[in-house]
């Protein structure tokens, strides 16, 4: 994993100190090709201003061990913080299900994969942890997805509400937590409704589900392709619903994963699992050595 980067400054390190401690130069040298990788890998300007600052801080003294190059220790080092910014302490992958009804609120853009992630994320909690779950979508301008939940959920064998004409998202809501009660779910998953761009109305229908059904997670679905504008897009549902972990889809295109890194420094906000491709089983839960590796090139 640590081979592209190194090699990459392998060129940089034979300058390098070869003994005693990591000099301040020879960490500068290091990381400005450290933050060449970082920005190619889509990280945005003030992310990686500040990312290479802590790995400054963190390397500049540190004795250089015989085992290892200098360019390793660095890259290591860098490898270790980038992992370390990305996940804190959480386990992206657990879901907070506890007190059967659970509530989970799926939210995010039109087209940024929410309905295939809620299907794909109820799929796992039915085969993983043997959860029964059920799934609501409350898009109400659009039956077609509404259809859409329906068909994937008769797919991967997990109930969907029924749905019925003239309901609002909020009545939805509640009748699924009825539903869900009544018939020994132990989690229900509400597919709120998308929009292309964010607007007050996505806003207030998303805040006020919230309200109503109280839900243990607020996931945001977001398109980890669009890079910067998921960050955005995030920073702002977070301001506005208040969201608890982040799902970033199209991980399986060609992206470098930087939208990774700024989405965690610039939002705080965990990201718990990737999308992989469209089949119902291309989720995995977010792994920080892997995006490390793919942002480090
Ligand atoms: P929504 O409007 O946010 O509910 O988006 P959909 O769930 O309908 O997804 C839009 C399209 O993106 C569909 O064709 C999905 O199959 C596709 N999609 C969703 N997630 C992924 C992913 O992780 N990778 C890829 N390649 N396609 C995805």
């Amino acid at each position: 994993m640590f081979e592209n980067l190194s090699e990459r400054l392998s060129g940089v390190f034979d300058k390098l100190t070869k003994q005693g401690a990591l000099t301040d130069d020879d960490v500068k040298t290091a990381l400005r090709e450290v933050r060449v990788a970082l920005l190619e890998a889509d990280v945005s300007l003030p992310v990686a201003r500040d990312f290479i600052k802590a790995v400054q801080e963190k390397a500049t003294g540190q004795s250089v061990t015989k085992s290892i190059t200098p360019g390793q220790q660095v890259v290591k080092i860098v490898h270790d913080e980038l992992k370390h910014v990305l996940t804190g302490d959480q386990d992206p992958g657990a879901l907070k299900i506890d007190n059967p009804p659970a509530p989970i609120l799926m939210v995010g853009l039109q087209g940024s994969g929410k309905t295939t992630t809620t299907a794909k994320l109820a799929k796992r909690l039915k085969e993983r942890e043997g959860k029964r779950v059920l799934m609501a979508s409350l898009d109400t301008n659009r039956p077609a997805a509404m259809e859409q939940l329906a068909i994937l959920g008769a797919q991967i064998g997990v109930d969907t509400l029924p749905i019925v004409k003239g309901e609002d998202p909020v009545q939805i809501a509640k009748r699924a937590k009825t539903q869900a009660s009544l018939g020994g779910y132990d989690v229900y998953m509400l597919d709120t409704a998308g929009r292309l761009h964010i607007d007050q109305e996505l806003i207030a229908q998303a805040a006020a589900v919230r309200d109503v059904a109280n839900p243990r997670e607020i996931l945001l679905v977001v398109d980890g392709l669009t890079g910067q504008d998921a960050v955005n897009v995030a920073q702002e549902f977070d301001d506005k619903i208040g969201v608890t972990g982040v799902v970033l889809t199209r991980m399986d295109g060609d992206g470098r994963g930087g939208a990774a890194l700024s989405m965690r420094a610039i939002t705080g906000k965990p990201i718990r699992f990737v999308g992989l491709g469209e089949k119902m089983d291309a989720i995995e839960t977010f792994e920080p050595d892997r995006i490390a590796g793919r942002i480090l090139g």
